[in-house]
């Protein structure tokens, strides 16, 4: 079974398609997966293998080890793009998440001022105003959907709470006033038997409607780049992506594929 990529808190530098040079930050635990979705596409495999042991790491602790890090690439002369907040699970439901972005922000400014600070979300969290806050305060905040449809969004997301739809998490995204980067993965396959694919016309027509209510600074589209736990999947290619892409852009939105 697809399990956790990330065995520590900070990890990297990796090589990032959409963000260049980046330190990733795993605020979930270092043994296991945390989430509020169980995406059929997670890199972190299911939640079903379980939260592990070792608990969350601490703020403290966490700034620390990122001070650590970033003292000994400067040292060494090393080039940093980006701080990226991914990992194990969901980042904002680290209780102290927006302290820790704080902390963040300083040793950036400390160490490599020019790097940005980026955060995947799955924007469940955006309910919650010190998520927010937090989120207003980086340079990307980079916020999933997936599908704008209500069965497709479940199909493909799995959001633990069943109370989670896609039009309420749309109003929601309204809310960062064209500072939020909406990222939608694009994908065909089945899982249980059901088909899924979110490149239907209907699929995309109904992103673009969502993007043109909640007129994000840019929208980040991409397929599976690694093994998914759900092996029923295939990626969307490129060519189809770019096709996507133009769509968007014709309804004036800014759009990046990857
Ligand atoms: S939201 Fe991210 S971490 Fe959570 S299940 Fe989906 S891909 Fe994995």
């Amino acid at each position: 079974m697809q399990t956790i990529l990330f065995h520590s808190t900070i990890f990297g530098p990796i090589h990032s398609r959409r963000l260049g040079v980046s330190l990733g930050v795993n605020l979930m635990p270092a043994d296991g997966k945390i989430c509020s979705f169980d995406c059929l596409y997670c890199e972190a495999g299911f939640n079903a293998q379980g939260a592990g042991k070792k608990g969350l790491p601490g703020r403290s602790e966490t700034a620390a080890q990122l001070e650590a890090k970033l003292a000994d690439m400067k040292s060494k002369g090393e080039t940093l793009d980006v701080i990226t907040f991914s990992g194990n699970g969901e980042p904002t439901l680290h209780p102290d998440f927006e302290g820790v972005v704080d902390d963040t922000i300083r040793l950036r400014d400390k160490y490599f001022p020019d790097a940005k600070i980026s955060v995947l979300t799955n924007s469940t969290r955006i309910g919650d105003e010190s998520v927010v806050r937090a989120l207003r305060r980086v340079d990307n905040n980079i916020l999933k959907l997936d599908s704008a449809i209500e069965e497709t969004m479940k199909i493909i997301d799995r959001p633990n709470d069943p109370g989670f739809t896609a039009a309420g998490v749309i109003q929601q995204l309204k809310k960062f006033e064209g500072t939020g980067i909406i990222q939608t993965m694009f994908l065909r396959g089945t899982h249980d038997g059901v088909n899924i694919d979110n490149t239907t016309d209907a699929e995309v027509e109904a992103l673009i409607e969502a993007y043109k209510e909640i007129k994000p600074k840019e929208v980040m589209i991409y397929s599976l780049d690694r093994p998914t736990p759900e092996r029923n999947l295939r990626k969307v290619e490129r060519e189809e992506l770019e096709r996507i892409a133009t769509r968007i852009r014709e309804a004036g939105i800014e759009v990046q594929p990857f």
